[in-house]
């Protein structure tokens, strides 16, 4: 039998006038009576070929009529071959626009959307007939998937000149194209000019509208179409319960579920899965297991909705059930456990699920994984496994594209390799706000606040317009390095010189910028005039810039403010708490103290995490779980050994004597847990490499003297990333010249 990849017989383009096969008129109407049939009882590509061969022997595969059905089955049928069909057609002397017209409408749903354009151009030239209403709506559809919004308005110009610009079919897909490229005003102002309007073209605008992230217009626009009485099915209410979703709105979910009972829409695998999809969005896991467990038929997406409802919801345990019941796990399935772990600040277990999927060899990792698998060694500061991952990339020849190198530049940023970080940012030719920002963003966490501003000005000579997210890492690094001019200059040039209007984030860093420079009045200054209320982090700014410079009632006002808009927010407590106790204020301290016992507030406990040969060690507060717990003990005596031959004294006033440090006193240390992981680096690393810890809170004063010191005394260079910027220890100093 015939493949498809079986050559076609050459054929003149023009059959031979002589040649007996020539068909003459009675041959033609006889014969294509009974060829017909055949071409419609074809089930396979196979048996399509052998009608093919007969109709070329008999002579009748010159004849349009026969040979556009001939086509159409080969290119629209459930085994269609579009190949085959286009080589059919290139053979053909003179398609009829019926041929044309399949041929459009094939490669329109095809994975080649533009032959579908290019063919229409060579249908305007090549077929007598002009375009009508069966070859716009395709052509248009073709410019939809390739969202190319010129060809597609240009298209339907031409369906205007042509006197088809009130045709239904075409006014409906064009409703789609324009939606489908972002234009709502467009696809509005067409659904309003489209006179009789039945149920597709509802339902076109509608799906256009929820899927434009518009789900009140959506849902105004079903109202309107059940007021003109049209009917609405499946495919509507399909569109209703995705603006539900995007609405998070659990109550018009259910009335939609009810109306789709009363009017008996015919429940179909699509229609059920959007409405799992909604009851998932709306946070009712149990309504969407109550459905996904009568459902009569399931496919891939209702099982990874299902899975998607429960790790959202952080269920793990039902979540993973789901998953191992699953027929097949495609890698949307493991991208959800992935991401919701990594964005749920489970960094560790989202690595582990990355691991199972290497191991289980398929599916295999997509850019999605990749982007969220990098996020999770950035949290961890696992560089050896991020850089693993890089390699990885090369190797699998995967095709970077923003997302990847934004993400490979924050990894790299965030586990300290600002090198690598550059290295991946000078690698891309095109880049976007974001991968700029990123690597503004690299410096910035580093204090290196000139070569932030230095990748700003480059930013700007390549013509790419900086966005908030930009100003955001600017001002950070201007904040972290100290650049207090830089800071304000840009602060007041975003909205009159970039059109970014400053945000709550903008103000944040500002009056850190401020307050950490001693203008504290200004800082104040500029917090009144905030056009919208400032949040608990623009007080929190100030606060901090209060305990540095020992403003004792400016504190006090930003921290009512604080405990007002955020009162469960243990950071609070502990930065008034240090300022108490800088000041000496010791009763305050314990009747806060007190108050936080009360009232019952669960404290963020300090955690850090080294990577050492390949996994990643985590140490608490004074901790003993380590395997390694004598060794790291035994170390940390020799250092408070050795530093107490250098004069050193541990740092009371900078202690939080807020939370558990009485309960280990006796120690000569203070134990916090970025001490525990320096000491477990000094055991377990070679001399020559740095020791990396990532610390999920603020470094504290004694802390960064004491990691100072071992720098020295020790001759290591130490990287700690605190939660808003790296410290590199190196000879007894730090890159953040102890301002941070
Ligand atoms: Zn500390
Ligand atoms: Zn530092």
């Amino acid at each position: 039998m015939a493949t498809l990849s079986t050559p076609l017989i050459s054929l003149p383009r023009h059959p031979n006038p002589s040649s007996p096969t020539t068909v003459n008129n009675d041959l033609r109407s006889s014969s294509h009576t009974a060829v017909i049939p055949q071409i419609e009882q074809c089930t396979n590509i196979g048996q399509l070929k052998q009608v093919h061969a007969q109709m070329l022997r008999t002579g009748l595969f010159f004849d349009p009529y026969s040979t556009s059905k001939l086509i159409s089955a080969c290119a629209l049928s459930s085994f269609s071959s579009i190949d085959y069909a286009r080589q059919m057609f290139d053979q053909i002397p003179q398609p009829n626009l019926y041929t044309w017209n399949t041929l459009i409408r094939a490669y329109a749903s095809s994975a080649d959307p533009v032959e579908s354009i290019l063919v229409f151009l060579d249908m305007l030239y090549g077929c007598s007939e002009c375009p009508n209403k069966y070859t716009y709506p395709f052509v248009i559809k073709a410019a939809s998937e390739l969202r190319a919004l010129h060809t597609g308005g240009a298209i339907h110009g031409m369906a205007i000149k042509s006197s088809l610009g009130s045709d239904i079919y075409i006014l409906n897909s064009l409703v789609h194209f324009y939606g489908t490229c972002g234009d709502l005003g467009l696809a509005r102002r067409v659904f309003g000019k489209t006179p009789k309007k039945d149920v597709v073209s509802w339902n076109s605008i509608i799906t256009v509208f929820a899927q434009g992230n518009c789900p009140e217009e959506a849902l105004e626009l079903f109202k309107e179409m059940e007021a003109e009485n049209v009917e609405p099915n499946d495919v509507t209410m399909v569109g209703v319960l995705s603006a539900c979703g995007q609405k998070v709105d659990l109550e018009f979910g259910r009335w939609v579920c009810l109306y789709i009972a009363r009017n008996r829409i015919t429940e179909n695998l699509t229609l059920n899965n959007a409405v799992l999809d909604m009851y998932v969005k709306c946070g009712s896991v149990e309504e969407a297991k109550i459905l996904f467990d009568r459902m009569p038929e399931k496919d891939i997406v209702s099982w990874t909705t299902m899975l998607d409802g429960y790790a959202q919801s952080r269920n793990y345990d039902k979540a993973w059930r789901i998953f191992d019941a699953m027929p097949s796990q495609d890698i949307a399935a493991w991208n959800v456990l992935i991401s919701s772990y990594e964005q749920s600040g489970k960094p560790k277990e989202a690595l582990a699920v990355f691991n199972e999927l290497q191991k289980s060899k398929s599916p295999k990792p997509d850019g999605v994984t990749l982007v969220s698998t990098l996020a999770a060694c950035s949290q961890l500061g696992a560089i050896e496994l991020g850089g693993q991952i890089h390699v990885y990339m090369k190797k699998q020849g995967i095709k970077m594209n923003s997302h990847l190198t934004t993400s490979l530049i924050d990894m790299y940023a965030k586990c300290g390799d600002l090198d690598k970080a550059l290295e991946v940012f000078n690698s891309v030719e095109r880049r976007d706000v974001f991968v700029w920002s990123a690597m503004i963003s690299g410096f910035a966490m580093h204090g290196r606040g000139r070569d932030a501003l230095d990748i700003f000005s480059k930013m700007l000579e390549a013509k790419v317009n900086p966005n908030a997210v930009t100003f955001t890492n600017l001002l950070c690094a201007c904040s972290h390095a100290g650049l207090v001019d830089k800071g304000k200059m840009f602060f007041y040039q975003m909205e009159p010189v970039y059109s970014v209007v400053p945000g709550v984030k903008h103000y944040a860093c500002m009056v850190n910028i401020l307050g950490r420079s001693g203008n504290l009045e200004e800082a104040v200054e500029l917090i009144e005039k905030m056009k919208t209320p400032p949040t608990a982090s623009v007080w929190g700014a100030l606060l901090a810039a209060c305990g540095l410079h020992g403003s004792f009632e400016l504190a006090e006002k930003a921290c009512s403010h604080m405990l007002e808009l955020d009162p469960r927010n243990h950071g609070h407590y502990v930065l008034l708490s240090n300022i108490y106790a800088k000041t000496g204020k010791w009763e305050e301290v314990s009747g806060l103290r007190k108050l936080v016992r009360d009232l019952g507030i669960k404290k963020e406990r300090g955690c850090s995490s080294i990577e050492a040969n390949g996994s990643v060690h985590e140490f608490l507060v004074g901790d003993n779980f380590h395997p390694l717990c004598k060794e790291i003990y035994s170390k940390l005596d020799e250092i408070a050994g050795r530093l107490k031959l250098v004069g050193y004294v541990p740092n009371k006033s900078h202690l939080l004597h807020f939370w558990e440090e009485e309960d280990m006193k006796d120690h000569a240390l203070i134990l916090h847990s970025e001490k525990l992981a320096i000491a477990f680096g000094l055991i377990s690393l070679s001399p020559s490499q740095p020791i990396q810890v990532v610390k999920n809170l603020c470094v504290c004063g004694d802390c960064h003297t004491v990691a100072k010191l071992i720098s020295k005394l020790y001759g290591r260079v130490i990287l700690l990333r605190d939660r808003y910027r790296f410290h590199h220890f190196r000879d007894g100093h730090c890159s953040c010249n102890d301002y941070w």
